[in-house]
């Protein structure tokens, strides 16, 4: 599969990619070096024991998307909904190696040029965001604790209350996760939406009378009801789980998987 897909090809956003300002890209697994479950362009450091080949992962990745690893700012993603203001003093957190990844953190943004937010997933909703009035960008890991305990939400609040951000002038992304088709939910992550969502059902449709839960559809809720512009909201509805050459899933490969990222960052 490796020597088929070669070439590193990120996803980019309709609505983002029209301002030369930033860049911007959700990786795919292809086009890197690692083996096995991490096959190929394994982002993450947590997932395999071979660093040498995660760094040339993220050249590759950096390359292609035109950003210097230097600039790469990550964190540690423990399923929070806590937002860092990252300033130049965190600029290549976790590039290198995980040590200075921005500790209990699963959303990052930014008014400084040259950082580079990127989270990681595998079924969890990559979500990016960019306010061209104010020049702020946020890079938002949520899986379904960050999306029931509103992570999104967080981080417009946080772009508000740090920068005057107004959510109508914001545009979001919602990239690739697990869909609605694959994502079995058990009682737990039902009784928790079911107390932060006003209609529940509409995001936990029941198939074969097990619970499922749609988190993109979730996520876009939450930032129209924040007051993100529908028409400002970009979604790609591609299942990680459905769509195994394509991309890592959790769940999909049973845990034995890696990592793809999703990188924002305004231009110098
Ligand atoms: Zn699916």
């Amino acid at each position: 599969m490796f020597f088929m897909h070669s070439k590193v090809n990120p996803i980019y956003f309709r609505n983002l990619s029209t301002y030369d300002r930033i860049l911007h890209f959700i990786s795919t697994r292809q086009g890197g070096v690692s083996l096995n479950g991490q096959s190929s362009l394994n982002l993450s450091f947590s997932q395999e024991t071979d660093a040498e080949k995660v760094l040339e992962n993220r050249k590759r990745l950096a390359g292609k998307a035109g950003f210097d690893l230097s600039c790469l700012t990550l964190a540690q993603q423990q399923h929070t909904c806590n937002v860092a203001l990252v300033t130049p003093r965190e600029k290549g957190s976790g590039a290198f190696s995980n040590t200075g990844r921005l500790v209990e953190t699963d959303a990052m943004i930014t008014r400084t040029p040259g950082i580079c937010l990127m989270v990681m997933t595998a079924d969890c909703v990559p979500v990016l965001l960019f306010d061209p009035v104010e020049n702020v960008i946020a890079a938002i890991h949520a899986g379904w604790r960050g999306t029931v305990k509103r992570i999104v939400s967080e981080t417009l609040s946080a772009m508000h209350k740090n920068f005057g951000c107004r959510p109508e002038n914001i545009l979001a992304g919602i990239g690739p996760s697990i869909g609605v088709c694959c994502y079995e939910v058990g009682t737990e992550v039902v009784t928790e939406a079911q107390e932060v969502f006003d209609h529940p059902r509409d995001f936990l449709p029941e198939y074969e009378g097990k619970p499922h839960f749609d988190l993109r559809s979730a996520n876009r809720y939450i930032l129209e009801k924040e007051g993100v512009l529908s028409g400002h909201i970009e979604t790609i509805d591609l299942c990680t789980s459905c769509l195994p050459e394509l991309f890592f899933s959790h769940r999909g490969q049973k845990a034995n998987t890696g990592r793809m990222g999703a990188g924002i960052m305004l231009k110098e």
